[in-house]
Formats: C-alpha cells, structure tokens, sequence
C-alpha cells in the first residue's frame, strides 16, 4: 500500500483533515467534530489549547489567545501569547500538529505528508510560510493548492470536460471569488478576487450590535466592557445567524446575562430572518460586486460560467444562495458540505499523487425542489399559487428546512397547505404531491404567522408540518417516497388521487392545461370566489348582497367558459372584495 498522504485545509477560522480511504475521500474528526477552530491559546495553568477550547476562552482571555493566525502569515512579526511570542508559523504549526495527530490515531499509522490548500491571491512568501508551518509540525508538504482548486476537485475529479467555474468563498473572516477553469487534467485560477476581512464574523458583529441596542433600549444597561457578558453575546449570535439559515426566526436567551444588577438582566430576544437580511445586505452586495471584478479579471462575464461552487461555512446564509442566483441565472451547487469541501478536495488531490484511485465527493441529494404555494406577486399580478421553494433540489439529505408564512384575512380560522414538487414559478405546473388543511387558528387579525417546515430523510420520507407561531399549535403530514421519479401514468393517477384527497379545496388543473391566459384567469376567478365567501360571513346586509351577486356572476362566466364576461365580472368582485378589505 501506498503511503497515505492527507488533505489539510488550513483556514483562518476552522481548520479541517481529510484523506482517501476506499477511493472516497473522507473528513475526519478532531476532537469529536471535523471542525477545528484554527485557535492557538494558553490554558490557566500554562498549557496549550488548541481547537474549540481555546476559541473559548479567546474572548476572556485575548492575552493568552491568538485566532486568526492565517492572515499573518508571510509576516515579520511576533505574536504574543502569554509571556512569550511566536512566529505566525509556529502558531500555524501547532494547529497542523493537532490535524495530523487526529490523522494518526484513526489510521493508527504515522503520517508523514500532507497538502496543504492557501488562497489563490497567496504570494510567494505566504505559501513559504504555510510550507515551513507544516515542516515544523512535522510534515512534508507535498504539495500547495489553491483552495478554488481543492474545491472544483471535490465535486469534478475527472473533469475531461473543460469548464468554467466559479468559486465563492465566504468564511469567518475572508472572503475569495474565483474563475477556476477545469479540463484536460488541469485546473488553474484565472482569476480571483476578495476581500481578507469581510466574513461571517462580520455578521455576527451587527446581531451583537443589535442585541447591545436591545439591551440598551429594553434594559437600560451597556455591557460592551463586560467581557464574561459579550462573550456569551457573541457566542448566542452566531448560534442565531447559525439557526437562521434554516428558520424564519431564531431566539437568543441568556438567563441571568448580567447577576449583578439588581433586577438581574435576563437577555430575551427574537430576531426574524429579514431584519436579519437588512442587517447583512450591504456585504453580500460588496461580495457580489467582486464576482463580476474576478470575471472581468479573467475577461469574462456571467454567461460564461458552467457552475458556481459554494464554499466555506457563511455560504449556507440562504440570501446568498438566493443573490447569486439572482445574478448568475443559475443555482450555485452547494451538495458538498461548504465548509469541508476544500480539506475533501485537498484529500483528492494528496490521493492522486500518493497514485490512488480517487472520484469526487459523492453525497446524496434530493433531486427535486420541495415547497408550497402562497398568495404572491406573478409578473406584476396578484396570484394565489406562486410557489415558494422551501427544500431546493441538490440540498444534500438529510434536510430540513422551514419558512414563515401569513394568513390574509382578518380572524381567518384555516389554511390549506399544499405540497408541491417541481421548479416551476407556478406552482399549478409543479406536481402536487400532498395536502392538508390546519384548522382552529386564533381569532387575530390578519397576518398571523404560520411557519411550514419540511424535513427530507435519507429514506426520501417528507414530513411537513404547519405550526401557528403565537401559539404553537400544529399539524402535518409525512408523504413517503417523495424523491422517487413518478412515471408518466402514475403521474396523473396521483393527479387525480390528490384531486380527490383536496376536494374541498380549489380544484387541480391539468399542468399541461395551464399555460393559457383564459386558466390563469379561471385560477384568479377560483381564488377570489374563495375569499368572498369567507367575506360573506362577517359582511353586512347589504354588502352580503353586493357579494352574492358578484360571486354568481363569477361562477356563471366560469361554469359558461365564457371569458368574455369573466374578465369584468372578476374585476367588479376584486373591487368589492378591496372595498370590504379596507
Ligand atoms: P474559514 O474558511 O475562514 O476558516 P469557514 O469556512 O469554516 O471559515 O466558515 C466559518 C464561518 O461560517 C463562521 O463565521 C461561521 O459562523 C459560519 N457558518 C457556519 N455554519 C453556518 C450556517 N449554517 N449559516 C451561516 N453561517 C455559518
Ligand atoms: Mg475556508
């Protein structure tokens, strides 16, 4: 057997090894988690800490702790810690020594050599310098790659193909964009393009602001020099940004935050994921300028890229996902763990050269989009089925993800919830592959917050679940084999099984019907009918009149196919029910 050589992604914020066992390559544990947080620091009692503890004790105790070592590499300088000083290459090497330590015991065999990734825009002498960490720990660094490399290879190890593609790369504190050309056995940067001090700590930093404001508006109190209570504010924020990502909604509580006053101040906050948006915007918009510099640096421009790799851990932030998107025209691919994908890509890279056979990351996905339907905005139109994504295909599974929706009218008691899956912006050309009905909602007004989860399983088993926010109350419904590919007939026998199963509901049209502007109009007309019926029971006299004959005129042109008629009929009812409403 060939000796192993492993792959070593050695970030500025995490640190993570990986290496190829049976021809796949795998990210190992350090520490019990594959993250390590590449933090150097000195216990209490003068030992060393490296890894989670001492990214615990950074905020306490700043002296004795260095993160960030990475964007001093290269440099003359000496870094405290303690009564002594370092070389940001000896901090760099006590984070590889831990990797390659974690290495040795799963392999129970000592590793000798290592690849190590560095940014693209690295110079000569920062790629020294990562070199000289790895021998001081012990390694001989056969080889340094880019990380836009490492990451094109973990999804492509094979790319006969030639392709262009783009990397973005958005960690803790760094952020790199670039043009990666695959083919012809060789990968090489085109471009890239960054900025070294915009990352997800960055958007931790405005959830603290936000808290201090809270606490300074709600609590009278302003603990910004109270180290022991920013730091477990800082900690509480990220976890928040964290659980953003997957929810509409994310609580900090930090009971007793501050003992010593008198009351104790008990930190109590609930932050939604748009105000958490507008807190992040202007640095996704500094990020996304940079994509089209890095293209222009490779003389290119959007429409040439094939694909778009997400990497590093703040990429899972979904307005990210959902801009570039915007501006690429293209889902960026994200199946391959982003903040692993670089150390996997190392762990091909160190295979091909110890002479192993290796293929890219295989992972599994769902290969449909999963969502519902809600009342939105279509081409400038009002439209009840506008499909809302809420798992989008290629999501490694397991998954689960949720979004908050609202009801429209005043003291509406239920809602429908419909399962679609399917890309299509109109929801009525997806497939309907479930629905249920949530019932006995509180009397409130309008906009009354209903969050829809779904959760994909590796068995393909959706589970759907509808929960009233103010009160918890809930419902769902689990639909097996949603991943597998329904064949044509089976299609519209489930069709017309789901028809019947929502029967009380507005009926399911035909997918293949509903191009034509006389359906959407008949959907409109379906929908309006619907809501001036719920209209009816709270409208008055003479109101409830003005109502019932509208609806009759509606139905008639619907029941006549006559579009002529719906068309004004439709609007005099969409006026009325305005009127009502208002
Ligand atoms: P680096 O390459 O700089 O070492 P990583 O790629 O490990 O960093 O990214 C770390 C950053 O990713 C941190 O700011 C962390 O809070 C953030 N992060 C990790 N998971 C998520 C998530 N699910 N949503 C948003 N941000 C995340
Ligand atoms: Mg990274």
């Amino acid at each position: 057997m060939s000796e192993t050589i492993i792959g070593i992604d050695l970030g500025t914020t995490n640190s993570e090894v990986a290496l190829i066992r049976d021809g796949r390559s795998q990210v190992l544990d350090v520490d019990g988690a594959p993250i390590l947080p590449s933090v150097v620091g000195l216990a209490e009692d003068g030992s060393l800490l490296v890894g989670r503890a001492a990214r615990n004790q950074y905020a306490l105790y700043p002296d004795r702790t260095i993160r960030s070592v990475k964007r001093r590499m290269g440099e003359d300088v000496r870094l405290s810690m303690g009564e002594q000083s370092y070389s940001p290459q000896e901090i760099s090497a006590l984070i590889l020594k831990r990797l390659k330590h974690a290495a040795e015991q799963q392999l129970g065999d000592a590793v000798h050599k290592a690849v190590i990734t560095v940014p693209a825009y690295f110079s000569d002498a920062q790629r020294q310098a990562t070199r000289d960490a790895g021998e001081l720990a012990g390694l001989e660094v056969a080889r340094i790659i880019n990380e836009p490399t490492a990451a094109a290879l973990a999804y492509e190890v094979d790319a006969t193909q030639a392709r262009t593609i783009l990397v973005y790369d958005l960690g803790g504190g760094t952020f790199d964009c670039s043009v990666v050309r695959t083919g012809d056995e060789v990968t090489e940067v085109l471009a890239s393009h960054g900025n070294n001090h915009l990352g997800g700590d960055d958007f931790d930093a405005k959830l603290i602001m936000h808290v201090l404001e809270h606490l300074r508006s709600e609590h009278q109190c302003d603990p910004s020099e109270d180290r022991a209570a920013m730091a477990r504010i800082a900690r509480a924020c990220e976890a928040a940004k964290i659980a953003l990502s997957n929810a509409p909604y994310a609580r900090i509580d930090e009971e007793y935050l501050l003992p010593d006053r008198d009351p104790p101040v008990n930190l109590s906050l609930e932050i939604d994921r748009e105000t958490y948006e507008a807190m992040i915007e202007g640095y996704i918009d500094e990020t996304l300028e940079a994509v089209h510099t890095a293209l222009k640096g490779a003389e290119l421009t959007v429409a040439d890229v094939d694909e778009v790799l997400l990497v590093g851990g703040a990429t899972r932030t979904p307005l990210i996902q959902a801009r570039l998107e915007q501006i690429l025209g293209m889902q960026p691919r994200a199946e391959v763990d982003p903040d692993l994908c670089v150390a996997a890509g190392a762990a091909i890279q160190a295979g091909v050269i110890a002479g192993e056979a290796t293929s890219a990351v295989l992972v599994d996905v769902t290969p449909y989009t999963f969502g519902t339907s809600a009342f939105g905005d279509m081409d400038g139109a009002p439209y009840p089925y506008c499909f809302v994504p809420v798992i989008r295909k290629n999501s490694p599974i397991p998954t689960a993800n949720s979004e908050a929706f609202q009801t429209m009218v005043d003291g509406q008691e239920a809602v429908n919830v419909r399962v679609f899956q399917g890309e299509n912006r109109d929801a009525l050309n997806n497939t309907l592959i479930g629905s249920f009905r949530v019932e006995d909602l509180s009397d409130v007004p309008a906009g009354n917050v209903i969050v829809m989860r779904f959760e994909l399983d590796l068995d393909g088993i959706l589970k759907v679940t509808a929960t009233e926010k103010r009160t918890g109350k809930e419902k769902h419904i689990a639909i097996d084999n949603a991943t597998t590919r329904f064949e044509s007939e089976e299609l519209d026998a489930a069709k017309q099984r789901l028809a019947a199963l929502m029967a009380d509901d507005v009926e399911v049209i035909d997918a293949a019907a509903t191009e034509t502007e006389e359906h959407r109009e008949a959907v409109k007309a379906r929908a309006l009918l619907e809501k001036a019926e719920r209209l009816l029971e709270s409208a008055s006299a003479e109101d409830k009149e003005d109502l019932v004959d509208l609806i009759e005129a509606v139905r008639d042109a619907l029941a006549a196919d006559d579009s002529a008629k719906l068309g004004p009929a439709v609007a005099s009812l969409s006026d009325l029910i305005y009127y009502l409403e208002t």
